[in-house]
């Protein structure tokens, strides 16, 4: 149960707690805003119960045979964020369990979930954007985001509650700012149209390496895999 540097999982939760309520007093923001998602991608179901068990509640992960081996031995205890690519004929396996997508960017794979969720009830999405550029990320291309966001209209099985972005790996997390500032100001624009299909006032943003610059610029989501459960 060992995460980074041979912390443990007890031991990370508590020093990232710790950063959390200082960068949000730096920049005065709420704590309550701000939501850790263990991703637990690399470690086993015994080091994701023990992240459950320091009082985290939210889990990610991103392939479909993982996310449902962890969610069917831990699915009571957790809030369930699928948080990687997800092939539209895939949607109906975490549909019911999931509660959380953090990477629509296709119109099929809206169709696919507004399918298979059941009547009344809906998919908290967030549109992951390819604000970097970067060849290798997957997203929608910042000016056609609000466009996407539209059409989504039609299908009543999701809700799209915010933006996602991952952001290059650089040594210094300082170059991740204006990544991090552009999804926030994309975010922004899309609340004020005040769509009722996509209330978009999250932002899914930040990883290990550069969490702290995220929530700087206003992260409601950072989602953390090998500086709080490690890599195993
Ligand atoms: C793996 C992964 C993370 C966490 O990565 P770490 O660098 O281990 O914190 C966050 N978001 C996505 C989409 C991932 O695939």
């Amino acid at each position: 149960m060992e995460g980074e540097h041979g912390m443990t999982v007890e031991e990370n939760v508590k020093s990232i707690n710790i950063e959390v309520k200082e960068i949000c007093q730096k920049v005065g923001r709420d704590v309550s805003d701000i939501h850790i998602i263990a991703v637990t991608k690399y470690v086993s179901i015994e080091t994701a119960q023990a992240a459950l068990h320091t009082g985290l509640q939210h889990i990610g992960e991103n392939r479909v045979d993982g996310a449902l081996t962890k969610w069917e031995a831990l699915q009571p205890q957790g809030i369930w964020h699928f948080i990687g690519t997800l092939q539209s004929r895939k949607a109906k396996d975490i549909v019911g369990k999931y509660e959380y997508l953090h990477s629509l960017e296709r119109v099929s794979l809206a169709k696919e979930l507004d399918k298979r969720m059941p009547s009344g009830r809906k998919m908290k999405c967030f549109v992951q954007v390819n604000v970097s550029g970067e060849e290798s990320k997957s997203g929608i291309h910042p000016s056609e985001v609000e466009a996407f966001i539209e059409t989504l209209v039609e299908y009543k099985g999701i809700e799209v509650i915010g933006l996602m972005t991952m952001a290059p790996f650089y040594d210094d997390p300082e170059q991740t700012r204006p990544i991090f500032r552009k999804l926030r100001e994309l975010r922004d624009q899309i609340r004020q149209r005040k769509w009722s299909h996509a209330p978009c006032h999250e932002l899914s943003m930040g990883m290990s390496n550069d969490y702290k610059v995220a929530l700087e610029e206003g992260a409601t989501f950072i989602r953390i895999g090998t500086a709080l459960v490690g890599k195993e």
